[in-house]
């Protein structure tokens, strides 16, 4: 049973096409799992629509509508939201909304880039390099600790298999761990799975969300 969820303000962004194309990918891939978000989602749209039919006109001027059409073009589509398991065992329970940007193999990470200590990591090119967030798959060995840290900014990350525990509880598959600049912790990977999870974060060099210290000291 998920136990961490995202928070209602990143639903509603969404719901409003207003997330980035990484933060709809996560979105996207929580709620194929969770249907307690996945009916927020759908509240929100439904409240939107109601807005835009109640409204007696809207003044769209050419800005705006590029703008608008911008954003839809960024919104990572939702239509197989429920679809979760694809024919291939080895992509089992992988939300095929995001299935589609992995590399095909024997195996989930096969094609992966691989790191020191057994860890693996994917770079998922959502063809917005503009975009200031980016998504990358992060495959860690079971039982790593991780050190104590921090963060500076947002780091969303949605576990795909397996699972890790920090001081805050355990995050298990579907779980989102949302770390901000208030949370220090020390996480440690499932100590028989694992964990494979999608870590959204803001900037391009420095990593700060609970995997952040594995992949800053790889330089990746
Ligand atoms: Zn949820």
């Amino acid at each position: 049973m998920i136990k961490h969820h995202l928070h209602p303000e990143i639903l509603l962004s969404y719901a409003a096409g207003n997330t980035s194309s990484s933060e709809s990918l996560i979105v996207a891939s929580h709620i194929t799992v969770c249907s307690k978000c996945r009916r927020e989602v759908e509240t929100f749209e439904k409240l939107g629509g109601k807005l835009l039919e109640e409204s007696d006109s809207v003044d769209v001027n050419a800005s705006s509508l590029d703008s608008i059409m911008s954003k839809i073009s960024d919104h990572v589509s939702v239509d197989n939201a429920s679809d979760v398991v694809s024919t291939n065992a080895v992509f089992k329970n992988i939300p095929s909304v995001l299935r589609k940007y992995l590399p095909d193999g024997s195996n989930l990470t096969e094609n992966w880039s691989k790191g020191i200590g057994g860890i693996k990591y994917f770079d998922i090119d959502l063809g917005n390099s503009n975009q200031n967030t980016r998504a990358r798959m992060l495959s860690i060995p079971p039982g790593k600790k991780l050190p104590h840290h921090g963060h500076e900014s947002q780091e969303l990350t949605l576990v795909i298999q397996g699972g890790f525990s920090d001081e805050n509880g355990s995050y298990d598959v579907g779980d989102v761990a949302i770390e901000d600049e208030k949370n220090i912790h020390t996480p440690i990977s499932d100590s028989k799975e694992g964990c494979i999870c999608l870590v959204v974060y803001e900037g391009n060099l420095k990593f700060k969300g609970p995997l952040g210290p594995i992949l800053n000291f790889l330089k990746i």
